[in-house]
């Protein structure tokens, strides 16, 4: 399979043929660097680890040549940074066991507007794998990257016939939680699961942790805190929880606009927080 950008390239864990691991997809993820797959699709690798009839994709969109850097890295230039982050993604997509990982190589500046050669690739990875469910980053994300990553996917969706469209399409959290929705719009994924398993996935930045960022223990602490405080009066039924956002009616109904369906989700937020004040300032007053 060929994608755009010359340098673009796939992994396979397991060394079948590239359009065959493709093929069997069933969970894909289309992400903006190297290590957000692990942060936001846990609940694909998990629900397909180890799994005969379930597999794991990752698709990484930019090249990560622009990411940041200290310690034992400070002096490396971009393209050694890039070399650096594609193989602690491919040790990734190794201890997860995915069907395969996809680099498309583009500079971040390049997908911050609609791209023709990127919603290509999106439409011809989608075609090859034919998701149940694809995750990507939701649209109240503070990252632009991530935020272009994710119109890009809805973008490209839009182009294809709907029978080709995955059944689910979820927003996951990376720069910015999203236990702010209210319970009625979350999307819960218990992560209670292969504990040591999420450690190590996370665990194989090591570019990215070693300069003080520990994005591995943040990230399974954030799982345990969303399980914690998920409901007042019970008892935790889960021991790790991941939030999304629903982003499914956005590629069933074309005509949705994205501004004021992402909007939608901030008014019920705001209605929750404004109903409850007023409910128990009322309650003052009457005393
Ligand atoms: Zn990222």
């Amino acid at each position: 399979m060929k994608f755009n950008q010359p340098a673009s390239s796939i992994f396979v864990p397991d060394g079948l043929d590239a359009e065959a691991a493709l093929g069997r997809t069933t969970h894909l993820a289309i992400v903006g660097h190297q290590d957000d797959t692990e942060i936001l699709a846990i609940d694909g690798i998990l629900a397909s680890f180890q799994q005969r009839y379930q597999w794991f994709t990752s698709v990484i969109v930019t090249d990560g040549r622009g990411s940041p850097r200290s310690g034992t890295y400070t002096t490396y230039t971009d393209d050694d940074m890039r070399a650096v982050r594609t193989k602690e993604q491919m040790s990734a997509a190794m201890i997860g066991e995915y069907a395969a990982q996809v680099f498309l190589d583009y500079p971040s500046s390049q997908i911050k507007s609609p791209n023709d050669l990127l919603a290509e690739d999106l439409i011809s990875i989608i075609r090859k794998t034919q998701p149940e469910v694809l995750y990507t980053h939701n649209l109240a994300d503070k990252h632009d990257t991530h935020v272009a990553v994710s119109l890009r996917v809805i973008e490209a969706l839009r182009r294809m016939p709907h029978i080709e469209r995955p059944q689910k399409l979820y927003g996951s959290e990376v720069w910015r939680d999203l236990d702010w929705l209210i319970d009625e719009d979350k999307i819960t994924f218990d992560c209670s699961s292969h504990e040591s398993l999420q450690l190590k996935l996370l665990g194989a930045f090591e570019s990215q942790i070693s300069g003080g960022k520990r994005y591995d223990l943040a990230t399974m602490g954030r799982r345990k805190a969303h399980a914690t405080y998920a409901a007042s009066h019970q008892t935790d039924v889960q021991t790790g929880s991941a939030f999304a956002m629903d982003l499914t009616p956005l590629i069933k109904d074309d005509s949705l606009d994205i501004d004021f369906f992402v909007e939608s989700f901030i008014n019920r937020f705001k209605e929750d927080v404004q109903s409850r004040l007023y409910k128990l300032m009322q309650k003052q007053d009457t005393r």
